[in-house]
C-alpha cells in the first residue's frame, strides 16, 4: 500500500516514517527545512513558497493524492496537521480518524488503534477511512542507510489566511529530556501551593520539577514544557520521583525510560506501584518532608 505522509514538523515526520516503514511505501510531504532523507520515505517533497498556510497546503496535498495513486494519507497530529486532515477530508470526501497510535492494513480495509474513554481504554477499529492523524512521540526516530529522492514543490498562491500579528512564545526554561533527576507532581498535590514541597525535594536532589497532565495542562500549576507523558515530554532520568501521580498509561509512556522510579501515593492500589522500583504508601505532605530531612543528613 502506498501512503502520503505529511507533517510540518521534522521530529513528527521522522517518527511516522520510522513507525510505518515496514507497513507502507511512503512519500513524505513537509514544510520543514531539516534533512529528512534518511528515514525510509521513497520521495521527500519539500513544500516551499510564501503562503504555506493550511488552505494552500491542503489543496496541493489533495492534488498530489489524486495524481499519484496513494491509498491512504497519514498526517502528524499537531495543530496544523489536524486542521489539514479535516480540510483534506472535506476536499477529497474521505473519512478521517484522528489521534491513532497504530495503522494496519487488513484485507483492503484499515485497522487502527486509538485511546478511548478519555484514555482509559484503547479502541481497535476497522474502517474504510483513508485519512489518519498520528499521535506524536510513539517511537524514537531511527534513520536508515538508504536515501530518499528529494523534490521541491513551490506553492505560489494567495491564501485566504492573513497573518495580522505574531507573538513570540516564551523561551523554554527547562530541558526535562536531559535531566538526570526529576521530581514530578500529580493531581494528588491538591493545590498549586503544594508545588513548594515538590520543588524542595527537587532542590535537595539537584533535580528538575515535572508534572502530570492535569497539573500542567488542566490547572496550569506548571508550564506545559514540564508535562511528562504521551502528549508531553519523554524523559530518561536516572531517578524519577512520582508524587501523587496515579500512573495512568499516558503518564507512564513518558517516564518509561527512567532508570529508577520512586512513587509516593496514599492509595496502595494506585497503578504507579506496578511501575516503580520503590513505592511509598502515604500522604506526600507527610512523606516528602521526612525524605528531605533524611537527605539533608
Ligand atoms: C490522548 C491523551 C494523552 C494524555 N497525555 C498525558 C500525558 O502526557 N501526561 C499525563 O500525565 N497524562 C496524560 N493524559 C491523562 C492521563 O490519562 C491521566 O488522566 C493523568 O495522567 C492523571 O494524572 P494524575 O496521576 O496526576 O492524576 P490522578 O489520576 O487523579 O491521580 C492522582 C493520584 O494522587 C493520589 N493522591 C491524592 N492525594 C494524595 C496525597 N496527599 N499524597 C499522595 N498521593 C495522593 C491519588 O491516590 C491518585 O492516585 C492523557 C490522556 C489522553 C486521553
Amino acid at each position: 500500500m502506498k501512503a502520503m505522509v505529511f507533517s510540518e514538523k521534522a521530529d513528527l515526520s521522522s517518527q511516522m516514517l520510522t513507525l510505518f516503514r515496514n507497513t507502507f511505501e511512503m512519500d513524505l510531504y513537509t514544510t520543514s527545512n531539516e534533512n529528512l532523507l534518511n528515514f525510509g520515505a521513497k520521495n521527500v517533497f519539500k513544500l516551499t513558497g510564501n503562503n504555506l498556510y493550511v488552505d494552500n497546503i491542503s489543496e496541493k496535498l489533495a492534488e498530489m493524492y489524486k495524481n499519484n495513486g496513494y491509498d491512504i494519507i497519514i498526517i502528524g497530529s499537531s495543530a496544523m496537521g489536524r486542521e489539514i486532515s479535516s480540510l483534506l477530508s472535506e476536499i477529497l470526501h474521505l473519512e478521517a480518524i484522528t489521534e491513532v497510535m497504530k495503522i494496519e492494513p487488513k484485507d483492503g480495509i484499515i485497522a487502527t488503534e486509538r485511546f478511548f474513554y478519555g484514555g482509559k481504554t484503547v479502541i481497535r477499529e476497522e474502517s474504510e477511512a483513508k485519512i489518519f492523524t498520528v499521535l506524536p512521540g510513539l517511537v524514537d526516530p531511527q534513520p536508515v542507510n538508504s536515501s530518499s529522492t528529494e523534490n521541491n514543490i513551490s506553492i505560489d498562491k494567495d491564501s485566504a489566511i492573513k497573518v495580522v500579528d505574531q507573538i513570540e512564545k516564551p523561551k523554554s526554561s527547562v530541558n526535562l529530556e536531559k535531566a538526570d533527576i526529576i521530581v514530578s507532581a500529580g493531581r494528588g498535590i491538591g493545590k498549586k501551593e503544594g508545588l513548594a514541597v515538590i520543588q524542595q525535594l527537587a532542590d535537595v536532589l539537584h533535580g528538575e520539577v515535572g508534572g502530570s497532565r492535569p497539573v500542567c495542562l488542566d490547572y496550569h500549576w506548571l508550564s506545559e514544557e514540564r508535562q511528562v507523558g504521551l502528549s508531553g515530554k519523554r524523559v530518561k532520568p536516572k531517578v524519577y520521583v512520582a508524587c501523587g501521580i496515579s500512573g495512568q498509561v499516558q503518564h507512564i509512556a513518558g517516564m518509561r525510560g527512567s532508570r529508577m522510579v520512586i512513587a509516593i501515593n496514599k492509595d496502595k492500589n494506585a497503578p504507579i506501584f506496578n511501575e516503580c522500583d520503590y513505592g511509598i504508601v502515604g500522604d506526600l505532605y507527610a512523606v516528602i518532608p521526612k525524605l528531605i530531612e533524611a537527605m539533608k543528613k
